[in-house]
């Protein structure tokens, strides 16, 4: 079970993401009253290195604390903040954790203790009912701020839609807490940004701010003007085999330094992202691609071309970042292509 409590521990909201774990010891489920039931579920930091949430939450509820004497929230609110140890290393997880948005209810990762936690957390939630669910996160790349969903269900994408017109529909990885919450209630991840922008951490907060204030999430078809939906097709990994970095480096893939300004932006067929000097393990290319149902597909994206590691497709990639810790310790990035013809429509 995680550590519950139904208040706000002394100094909590002056602490920032590194301190937290000597304040609460682990990872923390906090049930604050509200003036409407059930509550909106928030999880913070289940990567450690992200620390977007939950300054966006400790200024909305310091906010509220100015202005009321207390917290007076207009609906119950239900706080998970997960990875504290990791997050006083500023790190996304420790050497020998697994990562905390790969071990929710349904995931595919192998069992740890992680996952007791996590079924716990939802198993409290189902129990006590939940309005919606929004899961805090920033990256790396150079991406615009949006959310994803891993239903194409009306509820989900007006509340996807209240943060930005830019949605991601995914289905992998598994094992992340909007997948999992998506059994309860409406459900979104959010992507903020890079960490460390103001802006990303008051995008957030407003968009906290507006789900407590809702009354009823609609059911009605979103305008399809008032949305730009993708969906994530594939996810691009280097081989931990082959080696990388960016020019000057000579490794296995030079990799464009430009690929974060690839982010969210349809790349025509012949694209390079990056140079090829050597291919170890896999059929001629330092890199695989793999679709939803955990297939090979990399040959259907990529070739070599000229030395160059080249698209054979027109697709949309994101979260491509220069970070070479995240990339071998997540991804290079994911495929996208749009598509809003699958928004429901009004019949
Ligand atoms: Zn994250």
């Amino acid at each position: 079970m995680p550590q519950q409590l139904d208040h706000l521990p002394e100094g909590l909201l002056e602490t920032d993401s590194r301190g937290l774990d000597a304040l609460l010891g682990a990872p923390t489920l906090i049930h604050l009253p509200g003036a409407r039931e059930p509550a909106l579920f928030v999880s913070v930091l289940m990567h450690g290195n992200e620390p977007v949430g939950w300054d966006a939450v400790r200024a909305l509820l310091a906010e509220r604390i100015a202005r009321f004497g207390e917290p007076l929230l207009p609906r119950a609110l239900s706080l998970f903040i997960g990875n504290v140890s990791a997050a006083a290393s500023g790190v996304r997880h420790l050497p020998g954790q697994p990562d905390y948005n790969r071990v929710w209810p349904g995931s595919e990762a192998p069992v740890s203790r992680e996952h007791e936690v996590m079924a716990a957390v939802v198993r409290t939630m189902t129990e006590r009912g939940c309005f919606a669910s929004i899961d805090l996160h920033n990256n790396t790349g150079s991406n615009p701020h949006y959310a994803c969903v891993n239903r194409l269900d009306n509820r989900f994408l007006h509340l996807a839609t209240l943060f930005g017109r830019t949605v991601v529909y995914f289905l992998r990885p598994t094992g992340v807490q909007s997948m999992a919450m998506a059994a309860l209630c409406p459900s979104i991840t959010l992507e903020c940004g890079k960490v460390g922008e103001e802006t990303g951490v008051r995008h957030a907060r407003d968009l906290i701010d507006a789900a407590l204030h809702l009354a009823e999430i609609p059911d009605h078809p979103v305008a399809p003007h008032d949305i730009d939906l993708f969906h994530t097709v594939a996810r691009m990994q280097i081989p931990d085999a082959a080696s990388f970095g960016f020019p000057p480096d000579t490794a296995d893939l030079v990799l464009n330094p430009e690929i974060e300004h690839f982010n969210f932006r349809e790349l025509p067929p012949g694209t390079a992202l990056g140079r090829v000097n050597g291919a170890p393990g896999r059929a001629g290319l330092p890199l695989e691609v793999r679709d939803e149902g955990g297939l090979d597909v990399t040959e259907r994206y990529f070739g070599l071309e000229g030395g160059e590691l080249r698209l054979r497709q027109s697709v949309m990639p994101s979260m491509l970042t220069r970070n070479q810790v995240v990339i071998r310790q997540d991804c290079l990035g994911y495929l996208m292509e749009r598509y809003n013809d699958h928004v429901p429509r009004r019949d």
